[in-house]
């Protein structure tokens, strides 16, 4: 299953890349959205309802998201039966970029993370695409704690 969300939806985008799903973000044409979701096979995700007309006319998959709250975002897409699994790192995509993951040894990453974080931790990811680095710090705990929440919302 993969995924295009409208300008409206970039924490939601953020939020499927972490559970693994290839979701593209950043287009703001309509028209552009559907031509990529039709080429691609891709469902839209998006606020505006009228876009949503148009793509299902077009027999493309597009799902109406009803509210701007991240939590009720996510409630809404479980509920629509789409499976939100072991939240980051193994198999998850790069927030920033929809790059995809991999876990690398701790050498690799020296002098390109704080000294104190290369110190603290023996867990490092890159992204093959935009080559950010991810440790499981403070954020990671964030995310964690989000997702803890996310699925107790599970209707
Ligand atoms: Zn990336």
């Amino acid at each position: 299953m993969k995924f295009i969300a409208d300008m409206m939806l970039g924490r939601l985008a953020r939020w499927l890349r972490l559970y693994g799903y290839d979701t593209r973000y950043g287009v703001e044409d309509d028209d552009e959205i559907i031509s990529i979701a039709k080429k691609e096979g891709r469902i839209i995700l998006t606020r505006d309802f009228e876009l949503v007309k148009k793509a299902r006319k077009l027999g493309i998959d597009a799902i109406y998201v009803e509210s701007n709250s991240i939590e009720e975002q996510m409630a809404q897409l479980m509920k629509a039966g789409i499976k939100f699994g072991e939240l980051f790192p193994e198999g998850a995509r790069c927030p920033k970029c929809n790059g995809i993951i991999v876990k690398v040894k701790k050498e690799e990453v020296k002098g390109k993370v704080p000294e104190k974080i290369y110190r603290m931790y023996d867990e490092f990811y890159v992204c093959t695409n935009c080559g950010q680095i991810y440790w499981p710090g403070r954020q990671w705990e964030e995310m964690l704690k989000m997702d803890r929440k996310f699925k107790a919302n599970k209707p």
